[in-house]
């Protein structure tokens, strides 16, 4: 069977996911239902169509060729043929198919002439999502293949897949940007629907292998960014990882990711539903201060775009 993968968005020029100039490919599927997901679109590994409201002009032409679609460009059955007609219909591209496949070799075709940009910031590739790490042959191979070809890999992972995939690309990948997002098991359940304990333990297990760990917490007003939220994580990392990290980032709230809901995202037996949070804004620089002050007492240096 071949080797390849659905991704949903390669970014190129990224410096936001991890040091220096990067590429990131975003693959589909993730085992977790955060609340506030970024990237609902990648949630299940199947096709979809995206919608992105601020490209729509409101022609008309998607309704036109689709008698499933309403006036307000929803979706009025749960019954999409995925036939393509509107995407190929809208001209501002604002109905786009979310997902390519690629294999290892794909990925080192794009990014072995970005190598120049890479060795001069000390940047690389990253593998984000959904979750990367679903995908393990995929990956394993392609970081395999990267770092034989000089590429330093890093790996985006929320962490709640099977052990074993750790251990498996742990010989090739150069560091991982980890999610913590809240160390209550029962409140983790609650917000992203599966607890926290294979989680915190893989995060364990790379410490224990030496492995470069980057930890970044995602700061939801009201779910998970108390000061009370933040002092276990710092707790956490002291005492069960011994500070074995480099450090933590705190990534403020980002109001964009509502825009993505709103039954307009298809896929052939749903629509995408309403953002099930309320309208919320950023913390302020000065609280985000705040936070950063109690990790830096668990002795844990701390960065945040913020600050
Ligand atoms: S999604 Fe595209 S085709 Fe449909 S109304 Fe918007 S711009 Fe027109
Ligand atoms: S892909 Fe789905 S929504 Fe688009 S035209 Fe075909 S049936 Fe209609």
């Amino acid at each position: 069977m071949e080797n390849k993968v659905r991704i949903f968005d390669v970014k190129h020029y990224a410096v936001h996911d991890g040091p220096g100039i990067r590429t990131t490919f975003f693959l589909m599927g993730c085992p977790l239902r955060c609340l506030w997901c970024q990237n609902p679109e990648s949630q299940k590994d199947e096709t979809v169509i995206t919608f992105t409201q601020m490209k729509c002009i409101g022609c008309g032409k998607c309704v036109e060729v689709c008698g499933k679609l309403d006036r307000n460009l929803q979706l009025l059955k749960a019954s999409c043929e995925m036939c393509g007609k509107c995407v190929k219909t809208c001209f501002a591209q604002a109905r786009q198919f979310g997902s390519t496949y690629y294999t290892p070799e794909d990925v080192l075709k794009i990014v072995k002439d970005e190598r120049i940009f890479f060795d001069s910031s000390k940047g690389g590739v990253t593998f984000s999502g959904g979750e990367c790490m679903l995908h393990i042959d995929f990956l394993t191979e392609t970081v395999r293949l990267l770092k034989e070809n000089g590429i330093r890999s890093a790996i985006d992972t929320c962490g709640a897949v099977p052990k074993s995939s750790f251990e498996r690309i742990l010989p090739y990948a150069d560091l991982y940007l980890y999610d913590i997002k809240k160390i209550d098991p029962a409140l983790h359940k609650e917000y992203t629907g599966m607890d926290n304990t294979l989680i915190l333990e893989n995060l364990k297990f790379l410490t224990q292998n030496d492995a470069n760990i980057i930890i970044r917490i995602p700061l939801i007003p009201g779910y998970t960014d108390s000061k009370e939220d933040i002092d276990a994580i710092g707790r956490f990392v002291r005492d069960d990882l011994n500070n074995k990290i480099i450090r933590c980032e705190l990534l403020p709230y980002n109001k964009l990711a509502a825009s993505k809901y709103g039954n307009k995202t298809i896929w052939s037996d749903y629509t995408l539903g309403d953002y099930p949070l309320p309208e919320m804004e950023p913390q302020s620089k000065e609280y985000i201060s705040e936070l950063a002050e109690i990790l830096k007492s668990y002795g844990i240096e701390v960065f945040s775009e913020s600050l």
